[in-house]
């Protein structure tokens, strides 16, 4: 990222905390526009702030995103070093609602933004809402969690949303904490090949 990047960066950063372009300016507390290393490979978006996030301005810090933390390092991926973190949509929906259609269609364009400046090879997309706002398909993440698609230059893999691996706590074979943790060990393994072309390996695609 170069300094002109950055200063983009900081000030997209600055310019989101004060957007009031959608109804939810009026209930949030804070704005909730990223976390991690903007120089990272490799990009997480989630769905919508929670109150944790609401309340400290940070995406990803309440219970979901301390599983998130742990299920990372576990899988050899280092949240300051190795990934950049963000949502959908960047305010608090009252009551944790879903995102409407209309306030996603608001917030695009901060997240374009974000992945334009931050501009990661890898994108790991959290849960249903990422999957259809990006990508635009509708379908389950049961069904294609883990698979790598290809879209406008970027490798994107859905995976389970962290707050639906909470109501799981087993790591059994074919738990969604254990596939999940399959994905991730796929995404680090993504992630080393670009840093180095030449290791090959013999899992995944
Ligand atoms: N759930 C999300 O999708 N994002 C957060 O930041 C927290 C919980």
């Amino acid at each position: 990222m170069t300094q002109q990047q950055s200063a983009e960066l900081e000030s997209l950063q600055q310019a989101c905390s004060t957007c009031c372009d959608c109804e939810l300016a009026g209930q949030r507390q804070t704005v909730v526009v990223g976390r991690g290393n903007p120089r990272a490979r490799l990009m997480l978006i989630g769905e919508a702030p929670g109150a944790d996030e609401d309340a400290q301005g940070v995406p990803f810090v309440g219970r979901s995103g301390q599983l998130l933390s742990q299920l990372m390092a576990e899988a050899g991926l280092d949240e300051q070093r190795d990934l950049y973190i963000c949502n959908v949509i960047k305010c608090r929906p009252p009551g944790n609602r879903k995102p409407t259609a209309a306030e996603i269609e608001r917030c695009r364009p901060w997240l374009k933004r974000q992945l334009d400046l931050i501009n990661p090879s890898l994108v790991l997309l959290a849960g249903a809402t990422a999957l259809q706002a990006q990508l635009g398909i509708r379908s389950g993440i049961s069904k294609l969690r883990g698979q790598w698609q290809d879209h406008d230059g970027r490798a994107f893999m859905p995976v389970f949303h962290p707050s639906y691996l909470l109501r799981f706590r087993s790591r059994e074979v074919g738990t969604p904490q254990h596939l999940t943790m399959q994905d991730l060990k796929e995404a680090r393994r993504r992630l080393d090949l670009l840093a180095d072309p030449a290791v090959t390996s013999t899992s995944g695609s």
